[in-house]
């Protein structure tokens, strides 16, 4: 998909709205707009990368500030401060939106999978 039919890059460009949770240079949180917990954030990096699997080396301190936002958006939540990152990378992974982000998802004792 290219850059300007993705759905993220118009979020992080604001001709999409979006409920921003957090962001700084290289990283934007906003709400996921179907939840799948009490709290489901998606951290999202503002370079328009596909997947980790398209993930270069020059991208190395992006792909940290990812977990780094987690640390943070974690150290906001009210109650429990356990949460699970989940990223689908791939279609058959299901992914369904090609630009790479983290599902931050809390507020519920998850099960195992
Ligand atoms: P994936 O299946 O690619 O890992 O996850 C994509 C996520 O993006 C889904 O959880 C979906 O609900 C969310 N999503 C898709 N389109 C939008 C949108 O326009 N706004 C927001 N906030 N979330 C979206
Ligand atoms: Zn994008």
């Amino acid at each position: 998909m290219s850059q300007h039919a993705c759905v993220f890059c118009a979020i992080i460009q604001g001709s999409l709205p979006a409920h921003i949770i957090m962001q700084n240079d290289a990283v934007i949180v906003i709400k996921d707009i179907a939840p799948k917990a009490p709290v489901h954030y998606l951290i999202i990096p503002k370079k328009h990368v596909t997947d980790i699997t398209s993930l270069e080396q020059q991208d190395a301190q992006m792909a940290g500030q990812l977990l780094l936002m987690a640390q943070q958006l974690a150290s906001h939540l009210s109650g429990s401060q356990a949460f699970r990152l989940v990223v689908n990378n791939g279609a058959d992974a299901g992914q369904k939106v090609f630009h790479l982000h983290l599902h931050f998802l809390s507020g519920q004792v998850m099960t195992d999978f």
